[in-house]
């Protein structure tokens, strides 16, 4: 018999990254190509035909081997149908990628977004693996999250479920507004973007930091300032981590996960962001719902989107 493997496909602006996974979540073989997404709609889609036969011709395994094909893409669609509504930084708006790819490929395609298919990566082979439940959130530019109930991904009525970066969480009195047009979403705070705006405040405000002294300013300065001792880089990344563990025991009450994991850049800070994250969820969840919970790193890197897109074909 022959070994089932699943595609994994990661559609980003400037670059596609494919993967095969087995049906462990063991990432075997990887290729990455150019997505060139100035040459249009059909450029990009031939560039996926063309990556998705050219990774399994690399590797050891033959396209008899290949059971399905996941696809994980930024932006907003439907599940379901496979159509692509609305597309982050890529010009696919409105294209029906499942069945473009079902009919050139000749293999069962599921798709999805970004950031639910990371989860479903570090759920299934990273830093979930073996665990049934988890909530993913990924602190970069913005907060991006997804959910895995029962070893499934959770999309919702439309799609929003997981959509953590937009909890409105931040109270009334602090709030500002979000890129999304609402007012006191966790990403406001607790992403990079928000990271460096308020160290931006603050030097503006006039703040004794050594932040002050720094040409550019990135998130990742913040945090190291912090770790450093300086006093109003470490309130501004207390911050972040507050809100973030507040709403994690919003979510604890929920969905009641058995692990949060944690990643993208601003993650990168560690333990010192961990333990600020898991104070503040002690202080606000139910203890009921925080026995035997932990909070962890990821695992996957950069790689959690390709494992979860050839996650979504594992049940094949
Ligand atoms: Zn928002």
């Amino acid at each position: 018999m022959l070994e089932k493997v699943y595609v994994g496909v990661d559609i980003g602006g400037t670059a596609m990254k494919l993967g095969i996974c087995n049906a462990n979540g063991e990432l075997l073989h990887v290729f990455e190509g150019p997505t060139e997404t100035d040459q249009g709609t059909d450029r990009i889609l031939g560039n996926i035909v063309k990556y998705a036969r050219q990774v399994v011709a690399e590797s050891p395994f033959e396209w008899e081997h290949v059971a399905g094909v996941g696809v994980g893409i930024p932006g907003f669609m439907d599940f379901e149908k496979g159509l692509i509504k609305s597309a982050s930084n890529l010009p696919l708006n409105n294209v029906p990628l499942k069945d473009f790819l079902q009919s050139e490929l000749g293999k069962p395609v599921r798709i999805n977004n970004d950031a639910n298919v990371a989860a479903l990566g570090e759920a299934w082979g990273g830093a979930g693996r073996g665990v049934s439940s988890v909530v993913c959130y990924t602190l970069g530019t913005g907060v991006g999250g997804g959910i895995v109930v029962g070893g499934r991904l959770i999309e919702g009525f439309t799609g929003m479920a997981g959509e953590l970066g937009h909890m409105a969480i931040i109270p009334d009195l602090e709030a500002i507004q979000c890129g999304c047009g609402k007012m006191g979403c966790l990403e406001t705070v607790s992403s990079a973007t928000g990271i460096l705006r308020m160290a931006r405040d603050a030097v503006g405000r006039g703040d004794r930091t050594s932040l002050a002294e720094l040409e550019t300013l990135t998130a990742k300065d913040v945090i190291d300032a912090a770790k450093n001792g300086d006093e109003v880089a470490q309130r501004i990344v207390n911050r972040a981590a507050y809100y973030i563990g507040k709403s994690m025991a919003v979510v604890a009450i929920v969905v009641n996960p058995a692990r949060f994991i944690v990643g993208g850049g601003v993650s990168k800070a560690g333990e010192f962001l961990l333990s600020q994250i898991r104070e503040a969820f002690y202080k606000f969840a139910q203890d009921r719902a925080t026995e035997g919970v932990d909070i962890v790193a990821a695992a996957l890197g950069n790689n959690a989107g390709i494992v979860g897109a050839a996650g979504l074909m594992r049940d094949l």
